[in-house]
């Protein structure tokens, strides 16, 4: 008998999930909300740069459909902007030991979803709340919610021992671009701090009118860069990007001159509370819905890691539920399975939201001594792909010094 299970939302985890399930054998149905072209049509939604291990995930399940195609990331720069002069305080950059890759979701998601039909699966398009999921958990043995930042997610409780905000940290916007000068000799995603104001990321990416570069710009809420109410249009929004560079960030103002918004929907402005959800929403008639990836861990994109970890969970539950074998799906098996995602996506959380709130001391020294020493540089650098590996040094200032101190040692080519 073939296993039958439903996923609600049609998302970095939920299509992944859904995909892998059909290779497997599984009688997969997704519901989600939009279809593909209301997708591929619409505005941007993420700039989803993925790191090797993230993007392996796909390979693995056969979904890189876009890996010639799109720009490698190759590297990471950082630079500190000093509060006094507007200069830089200290820059370092270092390359990424396997590229990253960001395929905007308009591209990939429509794709996915057409592909999970090609493939077998059956697409329901409707808009899902209490009524449908109630419906679903009869006629399915599990029910996934993968809907991302959609309302419905907030049927979850919240998790208020483990999230650490009520309130939107950044005023986030995004702006697609051609025309960009790419950094040399290797691209890279070029980090910036603004102390007081915010943070202002660039990458290349793959778009709907081709490769593109992604401006991220993270404004504290109240700041001088939480200032998109007044952007209209996409060439008000563009304008404003520039602005923003214009006055605080020259040296990427400069790689800009040229520049030109790469569709009517290439914009975005935007913000919300990062948060940690319980796992399992029990229904009135009491049967249970798991949910996964965004719906009940969701991160500010300070540190790009939501399709990451949204690519990660679609993994560690796939493997679950293979494991499950013949077993019914219990809130024991929900609960489980939930913290062993948790388990990793933890640390990206605790990483994540220590960006968020004024540095620790420490966190600027290893980030200085990175501008003196290439193999810390490389370490910061690929930790992205694995955001773990940033403890304990990062948290603590003994260990940090450790950790200074044993990279100082080490010669670096
Ligand atoms: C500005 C910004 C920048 C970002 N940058 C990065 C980055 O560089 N790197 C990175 O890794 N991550 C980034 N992210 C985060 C990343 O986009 C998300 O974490 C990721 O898409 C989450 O995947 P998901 O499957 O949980 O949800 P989503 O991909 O959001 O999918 C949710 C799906 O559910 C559907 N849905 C919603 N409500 C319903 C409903 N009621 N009924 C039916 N369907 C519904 C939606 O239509 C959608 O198909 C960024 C996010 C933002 C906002």
């Amino acid at each position: 008998m073939m296993r039958r299970i439903a996923i609600v939302g049609a998302g970095q985890s939920g299509l992944q999930l859904g995909l892998s399930l059909l290779d497997t054998g599984y009688d997969v149905t997704i519901v989600t909300n939009r279809t593909a072209d209301q997708i591929r049509q619409g505005k941007v939604m993420s700039s989803q740069c993925m790191f090797h291990t993230a993007l392996q995930t796909e390979r693995d399940v056969g979904l890189n459909f876009w890996e010639e195609q799109c720009p490698a990331v190759e590297g990471i720069g950082f630079t500190l902007v000093s509060p006094e002069t507007g200069k830089p305080a200290f820059s370092w950059s270092a390359r990424l030991e396997r590229y990253a890759q960001s395929v905007d979701q308009r591209v990939k998601m429509p794709y996915w979803i057409e592909e999970f039909e090609r493939r077998g699966g059956k697409l329901i398009i409707q808009d899902v709340g209490i009524d449908e999921l109630e419906q679903l958990t009869t006629e399915y043995e599990l029910v996934l919610l993968a809907a991302g930042k959609g309302e419905v997610v907030k049927q979850f409780v919240r998790d208020d021992e483990r999230s650490t905000f009520d309130k939107p940290q950044r005023a986030l916007a995004l702006t697609y671009v051609t025309g960009m000068k790419p950094m040399s000799p290797y691209s890279r995603v070029t980090f910036n701090v603004i102390p007081g104001v915010g943070e202002y990321f660039c990458f290349p990416a793959l778009t709907v009118t081709g490769p593109c570069e992604i401006m991220v710009f993270e404004g504290i809420p109240g700041g001088p860069m939480d200032c998109w109410q007044d952007a209209k249009t996409p060439e008000q929004h563009l304008q404003m990007s520039k602005d923003i560079l214009n006055t605080y960030l020259p040296w990427e103002a400069e790689r800009c001159e040229n520049i030109e918004i790469t569709d009517a929907g290439g914009y975005l402005a935007g913000r919300f509370p990062p948060s940690v959800r319980k796992p399992i929403l029990t229904l009135p008639s009491g049967r249970q819905v798991f949910g996964m990836a965004d719906a009940l861990v969701v991160n500010d994109p300070i540190t790009g890691q939501g399709s990451n970890n949204a690519a990660k969970c679609s993994k560690i539950y796939f493997d679950a539920i293979l494991a499950h074998d013949t077993q019914s799906f219990t809130p024991e098996w929900m609960q489980q399975t939930f913290e062993r995602y948790w388990s990793y996506a933890e640390k990206v959380v605790a990483w994540t939201n220590s960006l968020l709130v004024p540095p620790q001391p420490q966190m600027i020294d290893v980030l200085a001594a990175a501008s003196q020493n290439q193999a810390i540089a490389s370490t910061i650098a690929n930790n992205f792909d694995d955001p773990r590996n940033f403890s304990p040094w990062w948290f603590d200032a003994e260990q940090a010094q450790h950790f200074i101190e044993s990279k100082s040692c080490q010669k670096v080519a």
